[in-house]
């Protein structure tokens, strides 16, 4: 790829953060960094959240190799499995989503635990009628496990008769373990984004927060997109009117025109959603559609740029129109979805550019 990078701007996340320090009225803070950071890069977002937050949570082991940071980092269900209690990491907190995996954890092996509770994702999870004698079977008969904490993850935030139902249920079933057991949570991003979630799990005293500190979600309630993509032409070419443009003769000039080239296409994961296939009355029914309204995806100067024909492997083109090679383009790309190659440029308050 050529002059395509992201720009991840870490004066925002920290406002973010900080915004969810007082939406939840200063809970502790497991920041969730897995998939690479959403995308954002697991090595420098951590460095960089590493004095603001309490822990981190990733997905898997391989996940956890790479935060850059001393403090604790939790192994969030659903992926826990007997080989990653065999590690040499000693800031490693498990989490336990299943009675057979506790049946068959080696006794010798120190262990600190947080329970996942299944109140109704159905993914993993221990019932929660069932963690009394969770509990009771750890105390009992695991001297090397210590349990520091219990969780559930509310998965349906957009239905609120359902969400406030399922805190009902955790608040329940944990309610007794506060003040022995150090943390109880159950808020994630859009759990933190609604009054009535937070009203109802003022009894917890520890968040999980993804989404928002990276500004996915929650813009409209003062949070900040932490990142773009940008572009600038490599090249430029110039059509005359009537001419074929690109593979397949997809497009043609209009006008005597200059052509942009991107230097970055399919292998970073762009221009993808047009390639799906579906029936003719579906395709119809689109090219109708985008011929009424042209929605771009990337912009300079406040407008929309259009892409001529398809884009390529490594390239794209577009419609230098009116813009030079020294326009900067924003791409209109969730990182999540961008090739984690892509360069990333971290910056910090004042040398935003
Ligand atoms: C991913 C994840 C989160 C973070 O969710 P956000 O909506 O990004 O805040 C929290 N808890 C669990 C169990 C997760 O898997």
């Amino acid at each position: 790829m050529k002059n395509f990078w992201c720009e991840v701007y870490l004066d925002k996340i920290e406002h973010n953060l900080n915004l969810i320090k007082k939406f939840t009225e200063d809970k502790k803070i497991i920041a969730v960094v897995k998939g690479n950071a959403y995308g954002l890069g697991i090595e420098e977002i951590t460095e960089f959240l590493d004095p603001m937050v309490d822990f981190f949570a990733v997905a898997d082991m391989e996940e956890a190799k790479r935060v850059q940071s001393s403090k604790e980092i939790l192994l969030l269900s659903p992926l826990v499995t007997l080989d990653d209690f065999n590690t040499d990491m000693n800031n490693i907190i498990y989490t336990l989503d299943s009675e057979e995996l506790l049946s068959q954890l080696d006794k010798d092996i120190e262990v600190k635990a947080h329970i996942y509770v299944d109140t109704g994702m159905n993914r993993m999870g221990i019932k929660p009628e069932k963690l009394d004698e969770m509990i009771e079977l750890i105390e009992k008969e695991f001297n090397n496990i210590t349990i520091d904490g219990i969780y559930t993850h509310l998965h349906n935030t957009k239905n609120k008769k359902y969400t406030l139902k399922q805190i009902e249920k955790f608040k329940k079933c944990t309610e007794k373990y506060i003040g022995t057991i150090p943390h109880i949570h159950c808020l994630n991003s859009s759990g933190t984004l609604k009054e009535e979630y937070r009203a109802l799990s003022s009894f917890t005293n520890t968040v999980r927060t993804g989404n928002l500190l990276y500004g996915y979600d929650g813009l409209s309630q003062g949070f900040k997109k932490a990142y773009g993509y940008f572009a600038k032409p490599v090249n430029k070419y110039f059509v005359k009117k009537g001419e074929y443009i690109g593979y397949g003769c997809a497009a043609k000039a209009k006008k005597d025109m200059h052509i942009g080239i991107l230097g970055f296409g399919n292998i970073e994961h762009f221009g993808f959603n047009k390639d799906v296939k579906h029936n003719i009355f579906y395709d119809l029914l689109k090219v109708v559609y985008n011929h009424m309204k042209f929605r771009p995806v990337l912009f300079t100067e406040g407008r929309g740029v259009k892409i001529l024909g398809r884009v390529n492997m490594n390239t794209t083109l577009i419609d230098l129109t009116g813009a030079s090679l020294d326009n900067m383009i924003r791409v209109d790309i969730s990182p999540i979805l961008a090739d984690s190659l892509v360069k990333k440029l971290y910056i910090k308050q004042g040398d935003e550019v």
